[in-house]
């Protein structure tokens, strides 16, 4: 509930302060009115609350989105998402991600790419000496691939032993910091040892984002004493789950801080409130969710959401070099 009265707030905040340039306004009203005169039932149609935002993490490589990827990027257009990050998490896997940025779906959404093994593809993968070799010449391959990654650590249920993990992200982590490829890391249930590495390697790190963080406050501490920015995924709406982050969130500097659906993971109850199709589902969570994500945010960090929006999409930017 709390969540939906935030929600009306800001909503009405933003029509308040005129969020919506005039020009796409009197082109909404004209497409309504024309659908009107053509005897078609005339849907709602939301205004983005917010304009210009970055989802650092939007999975559209995966099967969820086979079918409608395009679909899910007009739809994040639609809700104020200039900017997208769509990370790779194996060698092939970062082939389509670089393909599917290159096309970019026909929206006005420029989309950005990582090349990288992430840790559940640690063990998946053929020999690490001939995948380094391959890894170096992807990175290398296009502009559109900003960092390295998803690569990192997860000790949670059903991920490949810590051992063939360590490995991989040892030889990521030493690629990274010889190239000064930013690193886009993904940490969960792991933290010990990732800090372990990270330290080992602080004089030589290139910029590091911790990607959906769910640490602790200590851990929080240690990404920020390092110099590491982090991002606040979906996990910050579910109500139960992201309780411990909302209440890390007023610690996090707001040039340190990005924001991620990490679609199509971490849906909640709402999150696909602008889609006709499976609107109460939880699954797949879609990067047009952004703007709750930074509601959320706000919310937690007792700021206006326009701040945070503008912020994290200017700290994206920036630490990506895009
Ligand atoms: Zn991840």
């Amino acid at each position: 509930m709390r969540m939906l009265a935030d929600e009306l707030r800001s909503r009405i905040a933003a029509r308040c302060r005129g969020a919506l340039v005039p020009a796409r306004r009197r082109a909404a009203s004209t497409s309504a009115r024309r659908r009107a005169n053509a005897g078609a039932a005339v849907e709602p149609r939301a205004l983005p609350r917010y304009v210009g935002l970055f989802d650092v993490d939007a999975n559209l490589t995966h099967k969820a989105f086979k079918g409608d990827w395009r679909e899910q990027v007009v739809h994040a257009a639609a809700a104020g998402v200039t900017h997208a990050l769509v990370p790779g998490s194996s060698l092939a896997d970062s082939r389509r991600a670089l393909a599917l940025s290159q096309d970019g779906g026909g929206a006005e959404v420029r989309m950005w790419t990582t090349a990288g093994v992430h840790p559940f593809n640690a063990a998946e993968v053929g020999g690490v000496d001939g995948a380094m070799a391959e890894l170096r010449a992807l990175l290398g391959s296009s502009e559109r691939i900003v960092a390295l990654g998803e690569c990192g650590l997860d000790y949670s249920d059903g991920f490949p032993p810590a051992a063939a993990q360590l490995v991989w992200f040892e030889r990521q982590l030493d690629l990274a910091c010889e190239l000064q490829k930013p690193l886009f890391l993904h940490i969960r249930a792991a933290f010990p040892d990732a800090r372990r590495l990270l330290d080992g390697r602080a004089a030589e790190l290139p910029p590091v984002l911790v990607h959906c963080f769910d640490g602790d406050a200590e851990e929080l501490q240690w990404c920020l004493s390092s110099g590491f920015h982090v991002s606040v995924s979906g996990l910050v709406c579910k109500a139960q789950r992201g309780a411990p982050l909302r209440a890390l969130l007023p610690q996090i500097p707001l040039d340190a801080l990005m924001v991620e659906t990490d679609a199509p993971y971490l849906g909640w109850k709402g999150c696909r409130v602008g889609h006709a199709k499976g609107a109460k589902k939880t699954f797949p969570n879609v990067p047009s969710a952004l703007p709750l994500v930074v509601d959320a945010v706000a919310a937690a960090m007792g700021r206006a959401g326009g701040d945070v929006a503008v912020a994290t999409a200017a700290n994206a930017r920036r630490f990506f070099g895009v």
